[in-house]
């Protein structure tokens, strides 16, 4: 499959036909496994300052399901969340893939790192005499991945861990880590997202990326521009209460400034998302998550009156 047309079936993927797409993804990365003769993408998977909230999504993933992306895409070395391995067993595979004994491996990071006190308000493991702090850790193996990925927007952007007033400095992984770094933002991200993102790493290495550095082919497009309520704003007429069927930018719908293919993807084995729940977009996979967002249900002209 060419990197084109890998791009418009993860476009296409949507409650209508994801089935029959999303095994076209696998099949196709099955195909160039074999043709090429590719291992597993191998990760390593550090979570840190975060309420787990991404892992968790990503354990949603459907068709393919979770057994089917760690049997036939990823081989997940190390991630504090998933493994089984605890204590000293752990920390070894971590050093074996420092040492590159598993070979080139893509570090993905769940969380916001805390750079305030030494980092010490996230610590991702603790040995005999000391904590490994999730700075330490990030900058350790960010230099020696072949590729970084920030899944979700505290990773991405510091997200709710770097909310006002921010008590632990935390701060996104780009501002720790001096290199090209994915950003798969969204509290928490859609599975399509990252599991397609893993995809593209896999089969073509990294993916065309927005001004935000996120892949283009999720975040390229508004949630306003597909969003079914679109016919009502266009025509001015909004929703006086929320669980009204009209356009909810009076009741605070970051939609119109926030990129994400929320609409048609949607949720949860795609079949719901915000707006089609009646609640407004909160703008979760922007950039200045959550305090741009807020105060929730404050319509975007009062939170940033150039929107007006
Ligand atoms: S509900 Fe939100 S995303 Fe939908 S049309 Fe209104 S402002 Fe745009």
């Amino acid at each position: 499959m060419t990197r084109e047309k890998f791009a418009a079936v993860c476009r296409k993927l949507s409650s209508r036909d994801n089935h029959a797409l999303t095994e076209k993804l696998l099949s196709a990365v099955k195909t160039h496994r074999a043709k090429h003769n590719t291992p597993k993408l191998s990760v390593v998977w550090i979570e840190t300052n975060d309420s787990g909230d991404n892992n968790i999504s990503f354990m949603n993933t459907t068709f393919p399901y979770l057994g089917r992306v760690f049997a036939e895409m990823i081989d997940l070395l190390y991630s504090n969340t998933f493994m089984a391995a605890q204590g000293t067993k752990a920390l070894a595979v971590l050093e074996r893939a420092a040492a590159m004994q598993y070979g080139p491996f893509t570090l993905v990071v769940e969380g916001a790192i805390p750079v305030k006190d030494d980092g010490l308000y996230c610590a991702v493991a603790r040995t005999q005499d000391r904590y490994i702090t999730a700075f330490e850790a990030v900058t350790r193996f960010g230099k020696l991945a072949e590729h970084v990925v920030a899944v979700g927007t505290c990773a991405s952007f510091g997200g709710p861990s770097a909310a006002r007033p921010n008590i632990t400095g935390s701060v996104g992984l780009s501002k720790v880590l001096p290199r090209k770094i994915i950003n798969v933002s969204g509290c928490p991200v859609n599975p399509d997202w990252f599991v397609g993102t893993l995809a593209h790493l896999l089969m073509y290495g990294r993916p065309e990326l927005d001004r935000f550095n996120r892949p283009a082919l999720f975040y390229g497009f508004t949630v306003h521009r597909h969003c079914q309520r679109r016919s009502y704003f266009d025509k001015k007429d909004f929703a006086d209460k929320l669980g009204d069927i009209e356009c909810m930018f009076s009741k605070g719908c970051m939609g119109p400034k926030t990129g994400a293919d929320c609409p048609y993807r949607q949720w949860v084995d795609h079949v719901n998302w915000p707006v089609k729940a009646n609640t407004p977009c909160i703008g979760c996979t922007n950039e200045d998550f959550p305090d741009g967002s807020s105060p929730f249900f404050t319509s975007l002209s009062v939170k940033s009156p150039e929107h007006e």
